[in-house]
């Protein structure tokens, strides 16, 4: 079955039954407003319905600190590699976060293949969820296409009132719905009731910013000498903290860290920023993004265009974290705005020419 359905009444019995022979992960709430994917033993804590958790779930994928390899001066092999790895299901997952997902995955398939990347990628399930309706006023996910599901799930529930309906998109989706035994084949008045969550979907996930996604990469093009990025600069407190909650975000440092014996130790890496000053310092001691307006500008780079050439796809999923975290108050769609009207790019369609 390609399209099943599961009573609402039967969640809480869904997440135990995984829970018996695997780590499930889904978001909790997290006092006022705030929420945070973490591991669950039922259904009963789990939050589906909420704006995107504090950090995305890329740091299943990534975490913030990982061992790479261990090493031994004196052996005859001097590196041995690590990879930190467990077998989960991430339950809740939002479509804004299933894209962020993606994006990290084309980044580290790349060659050469993030190898400790991919084999934590390998094991980890993913069931996605559908917003019916719009999060807050700092999401954007209408604007870059991620408000619905485009793929990278194993199974995609949407709320349908008393039930979810649910798409089973690969083999490990249909063996959790096999193996659970709670699920029910989806009739013609279940695919009509998703039709017009759909139709209702269209209404309420509304466009702010005033330009079409295809041409963003042109509007940075021209943005470059941008005043935008003066004022971003002197605003900018350059604590990080917009990057280490962005979901495609995937900068790292990687340390050696000897024992005391001075023979043995460890190679990590941890999550760096660009909005650190020290990131792009050289031997030398030269920085090429020395400027706070100039990071500011190079991280809004590396979600509009760089991404677009590399990938043909942008590296904003539109999920607000950026914006809600920002002590500064810095806010993606008000600096998109705010481009859009210097570049004259308001309202036009897609394509080169301008109308
Ligand atoms: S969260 Fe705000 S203040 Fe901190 S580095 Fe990012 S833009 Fe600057
Ligand atoms: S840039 Fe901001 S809105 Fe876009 S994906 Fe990153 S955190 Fe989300």
């Amino acid at each position: 079955m390609q399209y099943a359905v599961l009573k609402k009444e039967y969640l809480n019995e869904f997440i135990t039954r995984l829970a018996q022979d695997q780590k499930v992960i889904a978001p909790v709430a997290k006092g006022y407003n705030q929420f945070a994917f973490e591991e669950v033993k039922s259904g009963e804590k789990v939050a589906l319905d909420h704006i995107p958790t504090i950090l995305p779930p890329k740091k299943y994928f990534m975490p913030q600190y990982e061992t790479l390899a261990t090493y031994h001066a004196n052996s005859s092999q001097k590196m041995n590699p690590v990879v930190e790895c467990e077998d989960l299901i991430l339950f809740g997952v939002h479509t804004c976060d299933l894209a962020g997902i993606q994006c990290l995955n084309m980044v580290f398939s790349e060659r050469p293949k993030d190898i400790n990347y991919l084999i934590r990628k390998s094991k980890i399930t993913i069931i996605g969820y559908g917003c019916n309706d719009y999060c807050d006023e700092y999401a954007s996910c209408r604007l870059v296409h991620s408000h619905t599901p485009n793929g990278g799930y194993d199974l995609f529930f949407i709320n349908l009132g008393d039930k979810f309906f649910v798409h089973i998109n690969t083999l490990a989706g249909d063996e959790i719905t096999e193996k659970t035994n709670l699920f029910e084949p989806a009739t013609p008045a279940d695919l009509n009731a998703l039709a017009k969550i759909r139709e209702k979907k269209r209404e309420i996930f509304a466009n702010e910013v005033p330009v079409v996604h295809e041409r963003m990469p042109e509007m940075f093009s021209k943005s470059y000498d941008s005043n935008v990025w003066e004022d971003l600069g002197k605003r900018c407190l350059a604590c990080g903290n917009c990057t280490n909650v962005c979901p495609t975000c995937y900068c790292f440092d990687v340390t050696d860290e000897p024992n005391l014996d001075l023979q043995t130790g460890k190679r990590f890496r941890r999550w760096d920023s660009c909005q650190n000053e020290a990131f792009a310092k050289v031997a030398g001691g030269e920085s090429f993004r020395k400027e706070r307006s100039a990071r500011q500008r190079h991280r809004y780079f590396r979600k509009f265009k760089y991404p677009m050439e590399k990938f043909s796809r942008l590296f904003c999923t539109g999920c607000g974290r950026c914006s809600r975290t920002c002590m500064a108050k810095i806010n993606l769609k008000e600096t998109l705005n705010q481009l859009v009207e210097e570049q004259g790019m308001k309202n036009l369609k897609a394509g080169r020419e301008t109308e």
